[in-house]
């Protein structure tokens, strides 16, 4: 099983299926949204 990974807290953001135990970085939404907001 993959996790998914927020780059930003580190917090688990999901999970998805994968044959190799693995860790994707995305960003979650509350740090999408401070970025967001960094940017306006
Ligand atoms: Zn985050």
């Amino acid at each position: 099983m993959g996790t998914i990974i927020c780059i930003t807290c580190n917090s688990i953001i999901d999970h998805y299926e994968d044959e190799k135990v693995s860790v994707l970085y995305s960003k979650c939404e509350r740090c999408l949204e401070d970025d967001t907001e960094d940017q306006a």
